[in-house]
């Protein structure tokens, strides 16, 4: 069973020769003032935004103390005189469009072409640009096989909670190129998490929640990455096999962020 999806949310880039060269045309800052709603807060407050061209629905990133929140902007004008000192700014917009077939996968739809839903694109649905913090990671080489998951070393309790979150569908996406996997699950706050899976066995799982122990983020993301990888053997084999790749975006996700209000696209079921 194949599910296309085809979305136009934005206006295509424009062309237009500049000294000779052609450049593109896509984010062309319009200074505005805009009414930002934050979904998790029950909120809705006003920024100056100077770096993008703004509309309504959608998705943004602030500074000041709701920086990290997600926002939906709600609101824009163009005509206004402020004091600049009085506001926080707009610091990133979401890419929401998502153009390509996508294939059915249980809870999840799955694509095998690294362009349609990659991670870096997915992760600013959720998350804002990244910081310049330096992290050390270590990791122990110790893998675990995947079809083993009662041997996982973790507290049964936080299982538990790992189960609730992988059964309400928070691994909200992961993929996994060549052997390096990458994943979000939204908790309290969406956390990114990294893998490596490899002939059944994983290893170097790491959660950025900085659990000392294995958590429930790690534990549903490998629930959510057996059953992913049983759908893919059982139906779409071939398609991963030739890509060596493939990437997994729970439906709800979808719907609610690329299919937003001020859209226009079409979905091809077949
Ligand atoms: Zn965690």
């Amino acid at each position: 069973m194949k599910f296309k999806i085809g979305f136009d949310g934005y206006s295509k880039e424009k062309e237009f020769p500049v000294d000779n060269r052609i450049v593109t045309e896509e984010k062309v800052p319009v200074k505005s003032l805009v009414q930002v709603r934050f979904p998790n807060r029950g909120r809705s407050l006003a920024y100056y935004n100077d770096k993008f061209d703004l509309h309504v629905g959608d998705l943004v990133f602030v500074d000041g103390k709701l920086e990290g929140e997600r926002g939906i902007v709600t609101d824009v004008s163009y005509a206004f005189k402020i004091k600049l000192s009085d506001y926080k700014r707009v610091i990133a917009v979401a890419d929401t469009t998502v153009n390509g077939e996508l294939y059915f996968g249980g809870s999840h739809l799955v694509s095998f072409d690294r362009s349609i839903i990659p991670y870096d694109k997915i992760r600013g649905w959720f998350l804002p640009p990244a910081d310049d913090e330096e992290y050390a990671v270590g990791s122990d080489d110790k893998g675990f096989l995947l079809e083993k998951l009662d041997e996982f070393e973790i507290q049964p309790q936080i299982a538990d909670r790992g189960f609730d979150y992988y059964n309400h569908n928070k691994v909200v996406y992961l993929c996994l190129d060549g052997i390096h996997g990458k994943a979000i699950v939204e908790g309290s706050t969406p956390y990114e998490l990294t893998f490596d899976y490899k002939n059944g066995e994983v290893s170097n799982l790491i959660c950025d929640c900085f659990c000392s122990f294995h958590c429930k983020h790690e534990f549903a993301l490998l629930l959510q990455l057996r059953e992913t990888l049983k759908v893919i053997e059982k139906h779409y084999e071939d398609l991963y096999e030739q890509s060596d790749y493939f990437a997994a975006i729970c439906k709800a996700t979808l719907l609610n962020y690329a299919m937003n209000t001020d859209k226009s696209g079409s979905i091809v079921l077949g």
